[in-house]
């Protein structure tokens, strides 16, 4: 008798919307359930998934998950695909079916952010994430913070503020959570979140208003506190056109002195990436440096 096919990593999860709360008010919460999601796994607190949303039809995803799909998606015209996006597992509860995502509502610009403000509950959708039969490591996230981690630099905007609320919930569990600074740019006063504390975490939230999307960012970059024993050479960064490649750096940490955790608007990161690395001789392996989005570009 044939023995069965292995789980894979990743499975495609038919979802419907249970509930939409608002937190603030350019970012809320979508409840999805299904049967299916009792099968779903997250791994961390920055656990990504895709989210496909209906095609330009308007008829809803309805992908068939096969070893080859990510190659028959991309040969499909995009004017008749169901849209693909990257987003966060903010909340899974397995148990229930239950699975929330929290999406910054930035108008009718894009399929996902059009979807998220319009959606009644009983709209489905599919959800490419974490399986959790799969018995090794399905990857899709890059919170690997080193053990006994002393130091911990975040900077994020609304796209990783879910990632980043779940990385100090779970800090904030250690009976020793490191030193923590923590910079969000969000759009507004309003939309700060409740966020934990603990006495070594500072956190400094950052309305950008009227001004450009990661401008506040980079000034949290230029006067982060790191650690003093950085002095070093610095070394030749690799060219990134974030026009048209998504900048994505993974830290691999050598020692537990210092970790950063950098998401957000791609033309911010790079700069972050220039100024921590080659102006303030940050250790380049110590640092996870993520383009989230681009400012006017489509670059799922
Ligand atoms: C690993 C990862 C995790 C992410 N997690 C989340 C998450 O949990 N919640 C979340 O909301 N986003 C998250 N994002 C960001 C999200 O994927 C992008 O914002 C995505 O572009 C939204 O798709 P869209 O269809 O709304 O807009 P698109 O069709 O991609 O873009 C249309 C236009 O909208 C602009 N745009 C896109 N995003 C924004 C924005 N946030 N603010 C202003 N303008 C924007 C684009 O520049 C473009 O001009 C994540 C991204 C990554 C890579």
């Amino acid at each position: 008798m044939e023995s069965p096919a292995p789980a894979s990593p990743y499975m495609l999860f038919d979802v419907a919307l249970k509930a939409k709360t608002p937190l603030t008010p350019h970012l809320s919460r979508l409840t999805f359930h299904g049967e299916q999601v009792r099968r779903m796994a997250t791994l961390s607190p920055d656990q990504r998934i895709k989210i496909f949303f209906p095609d330009p039809q308007g008829r809803p995803a309805a992908l068939v998950h096969t070893p080859d799909w990510y190659a028959r998606y991309k040969q499909t015209d995009a004017a008749v695909r169901p849209p693909m996006r990257t987003y966060t597992i903010r909340h899974l509860r397995a148990e229930a079916g239950e699975v929330d995502v929290d999406f910054v509502l930035h108008g009718d610009n894009g399929p996902a952010s059009a979807w998220a403000t319009h959606a009644e509950p009983g709209e489905t959708l599919q959800i490419m994430a974490p399986n959790r039969a799969f018995a090794g490591d399905a990857g899709g996230y890059e919170w690997k913070p080193p053990a006994g981690l002393k130091q911990l630099l975040l900077i994020a905007d609304e796209t990783a503020l879910p990632a980043l609320a779940g990385i100090l919930e779970e800090l904030a569990a250690l009976p020793a959570p490191p030193t923590t600074q923590a910079f969000v740019e969000v759009a507004a006063p309003e939309d700060q979140l409740p966020l934990p504390s603990w006495p070594g975490l500072t956190i400094e939230w950052m309305p950008r208003g009227l001004g450009a999307p990661g401008a506040l960012m980079i000034g949290a970059a230029q006067r982060a506190v790191l650690p003093a024993s950085l002095a070093r050479t610095a070394p030749a960064l690799a060219e990134v056109d974030v026009d048209q490649a998504i900048l994505w750096d993974r830290a691999a940490p050598e020692d537990p002195g210092f970790y950063g955790w950098v998401a957000g608007e791609a033309a911010a990161v790079l700069a972050i990436r220039r100024l921590l690395i080659t102006d303030r001789k940050a250790p380049r392996q110590a640092l996870n440096l993520m383009g989230y989005w681009r400012e006017g570009r489509v670059l799922d």
